[in-house]
């Protein structure tokens, strides 16, 4: 079998450059170990940047999600037992969309299917190879025989925990990591929303999050030791901490039910340098994660899809290879704000168990600027709403 490209990975990255390729005629394949309803069963991110709904429509995905999705022109601070909106909209002109990761992912899908693009599901033993040399394939086995794919290029959009990046020699890349002191517990209901946006809440006993899915479903989580077990957290353990870390007006007006999911999640700042071996391509959480504090995971991995997509469509439409050559680069440098930026919203909002009275107050003397400077809440508005491609 020959193709272009071969996309190694279904998720949103994966999708959304298979996608992208396909309607720019270059042709492409993509390849997942697990199957389609597995990836539809996780549930992870939910805001998305003006990048990235832009991204969707130029994919052709985006009709459900202008109509189901929620966007949001603020969030607020809560600290000291009130709230500080930061007003996205009036401070940088932009806004975020809140539209769940599954159902984006669901939209990718139908779309590729739509116009019949091909994705092998539930292949074992993938491995990219040949990628320092002019003919890079990709091997796998499914249904007991094992495959191979020709190509020019390879892309790793396989996550964290995929086959590309461990692929390169250890010798020509380098990876940067900070693991954090704790983690999010998170449930998920179908319970509406204490507040129609977001609450990123710093309290003593620790940081919180008022997130949601829609205007029926709730995504609540709070700060937790790294050891902690989700077995120990009933439905209303939860609600009952997260009253305690919210303002009272917040606490009074959650409306409980029952969790349909919960889990936690460890916190990690990682990059891999460079994001580019040959004619192999790290994409999205193959090559970096951030802490889910500034919701920025997803969206970086659009960014990167961005700059591979105007990289291959100057290799095949326009005979240039300037900006396939550059995309390391390019990627990087946005990858990197990003990383600092989601470091520091968690190091701003997260109680440290090393950090003392001097944490604290670093936090509050910061809080206090963010609420009183307008060229301070503007660089976070920027951040948040995403920067530039
Ligand atoms: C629990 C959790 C909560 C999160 N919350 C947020 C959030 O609130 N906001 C935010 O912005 N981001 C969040 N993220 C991050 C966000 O979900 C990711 O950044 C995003 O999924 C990255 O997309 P991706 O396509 O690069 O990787 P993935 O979504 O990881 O997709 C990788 C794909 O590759 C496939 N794959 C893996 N290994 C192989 C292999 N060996 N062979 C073939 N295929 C393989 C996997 O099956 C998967 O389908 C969260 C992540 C997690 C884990």
């Amino acid at each position: 079998m020959r193709t272009q490209v071969v996309i190694i990975g279904s998720g949103p990255s994966g999708l959304l450059l298979g996608c992208l390729l396909s309607n720019a005629g270059i042709d492409n394949i993509i390849i997942d170990r697990v199957g389609k309803d597995y990836i539809l069963g996780r549930v992870r991110a939910g805001v998305l940047e003006e990048g990235t709904v832009d991204l969707l429509r130029q994919a052709g995905a985006d009709e459900r999600m202008h109509l189901e999705g929620l966007p949001h022109d603020g969030f607020s601070l809560a600290f000291d037992n009130r709230d500080h909106r930061i007003d996205l909209f009036a401070l940088t002109g932009k806004r975020v969309m809140v539209y769940g990761q599954t159902e984006l992912t669901r939209d990718l899908m139908a779309r590729r299917e739509a116009i019949g693009g091909t994705t092998i599901y539930e292949a074992s033993d993938v491995s990219p190879q040949g990628f320092d040399s002019a003919a890079p394939f990709v091997t796998y086995r499914k249904d007991g025989i094992t495959r191979r794919i020709d190509c020019d290029f390879i892309a790793g959009c396989d996550g964290y925990h995929g086959v590309s990046r461990k692929a390169v020699p250890e010798k020509s890349i380098a990876t940067f990591e900070r693991t954090y002191p704790f983690g999010w517990l998170g449930i998920l209901a179908d319970v509406p929303p204490v507040s129609h946006e977001l609450i990123y809440a710093n309290h003593p006993r620790g940081f919180a999050l008022c997130s949601m899915r829609s205007q029926t479903r709730s995504r609540y989580y709070i700060q937790c030791p790294l050891d902690e077990k989700v077995e120990n957290w009933s439905d209303d353990r939860f609600y009952d901490e997260l009253r305690l870390r919210l303002p009272a007006a917040h606490a009074q007006a959650l409306v409980t039910g029952p969790s349909f999911e919960k889990s936690i999640a460890p916190l990690r700042s990682f990059v891999a340098e460079p994001m580019r071996f040959g004619s192999l391509f790290l994409v999205g959480d193959a090559a970096h994660i951030v802490p889910p504090t500034g919701a920025k995971g997803l969206n970086l991995a659009a960014s990167d899809v961005h700059y591979l997509f105007e990289g291959l469509r100057g290799h095949y439409l326009d005979r240039s290879q300037a900006a396939l050559d550059r995309y390391s680069e390019r990627a990087l440098r946005r990858v990197w704000k990003s990383v600092r930026f989601s470091w520091s919203m968690t190091t701003l909002m997260h109680r440290f168990p090393d950090g003392g009275e001097f944490g604290q107050k670093i936090q509050e003397a910061e809080l206090d600027y963010l609420t009183h400077s307008e060229a301070a809440a503007t660089s976070l508005a920027e951040n948040y709403v995403g920067l530039p491609y």
